[in-house]
C-alpha cells in the first residue's frame, strides 16, 4: 500500500533522514521507533507531502506521489494526526471534526457517516462537542485530534507520538482505540517512543537512529531483540 523507497530529506545542508525504506501493507499496524530527533516526524512529513525528499520515491496504492501536495496527498486517502495534537484551541470540538472532513466538504451526507464514526468511538467527544477544544484534558485532546484524522476517511493514518504526555491509563485506552480503529479497515502508521505499548499492538516496526533506520522486523523480534529493550522499553 505504502512504498518510502531510498528517501533522504534535507534541511538546509543538514540531512534529517538518510536513506529511510518503509514498507507498509494494507491492514497493518506499523511503529517507528526512535528517540527524539531521530527521523520519525520528518519521516511523516515527507509521506504528507510537507517535506520534500532530495533522494527517493514515495509510492501509495502504486502511484508515486512525493512530488504531490500536501492536500492531494490527504485527498488520495493519507491523513496525519500530528504530535502536539495542533487542533483549533478556540474553535469547538464539533468545528474541528468539520475541519478535519474538510476534504469531503462537499459530500454532506458521508461527513455525518464520519461524524457519527468518530462520536461512536469517542461518546466523550459528543458530550462536550460545544466546548472549546482547548479546554479539554489532554487525552480527550488527542481523541479529538484523532477524531479529526478520522473525518478524512482516510485509508493510512499516520499518528505521530499518540501517547505522550498523557497518563498510563489513557495511553492503554488509546492504543486500544488505535486498535479498534485498524480492525475496521484503516491501516496505521505510528510514531512512538513507548515502544512497549505500541510493539503490543503494531504486526511490525522499524527502529530510527540519527535519520537512519538501524533495525526492522516484526513486533516480536523488536521486542525480544536486547538493544531495543534497552533503549526503549527500559528492561
Ligand atoms: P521528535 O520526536 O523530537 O519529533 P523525530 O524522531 O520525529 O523526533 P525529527 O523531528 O524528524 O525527529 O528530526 C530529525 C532531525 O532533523 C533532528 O536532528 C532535528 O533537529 C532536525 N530537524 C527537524 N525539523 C527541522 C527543521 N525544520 N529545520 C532544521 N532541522 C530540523
Amino acid at each position: 500500500m505504502l512504498k518510502v523507497q531510498n528517501i533522504s530529506v534535507k534541511y538546509g545542508s543538514y540531512t534529517a533522514i538518510h536513506d529511510v525504506n518503509i514498507d507498509v501493507s494494507r491492514g497493518e499496524i506499523v511503529v517507528l521507533l526512535g528517540s527524539n530527533g531521530a527521523g520519525k516526524s520528518t519521516t511523516f512529513r515527507s509521506i504528507s507531502g510537507l517535506n520534500k525528499p532530495c533522494n527517493g520515491d514515495i509510492l501509495f496504492d502504486g502511484e508515486l506521489i512525493h512530488k504531490w501536495s500536501p492536500d492531494r496527498i490527504v485527498r488520495s486517502g493519507i491523513v496525519q494526526c500530528a504530535e502536539g495534537r495542533k487542533l483549533f484551541s478556540a474553535m469547538s470540538v464539533y468545528e474541528n471534526l468539520k475541519m478535519g472532513g474538510y476534504v469531503h466538504r462537499s459530500k454532506k451526507a458521508e461527513i455525518k457517516k464520519s461524524l457519527e464514526h468518530v462520536f461512536t468511538l469517542f461518546p466523550i467527544l459528543k458530550e462536550k462537542r460545544n466546548d472549546a477544544a482547548g479546554s479539554l484534558s489532554g487525552g480527550q485532546q488527542q481523541m479529538l485530534a484523532i477524531g479529526r484524522a478520522l473525518m478524512s476517511q482516510p485509508k493510512l493514518m499516520m499518528l505521530d507520538e499518540p501517547s505522550v504526555g498523557l497518563a498510563p491509563l489513557i495511553v492503554e485506552q488509546m492504543f486500544e482505540v488505535i486498535q479498534q480503529i485498524n480492525q475496521e479497515g484503516t491501516t496505521i502508521l505510528l510514531a512512538e517512543q513507548n515502544a512497549n505499548a505500541a510493539l503490543k499492538i503494531a504486526d511490525k516496526g522499524y527502529v530510527f537512529e540519527n535519520g537512519s533506520i538501524v533495525m526492522q522486523g516484526t513486533s516480536e523480534e523488536l521486542f525480544a531483540d536486547d538493544g531495543v529493550r534497552k533503549a526503549y522499553i527500559g528492561a
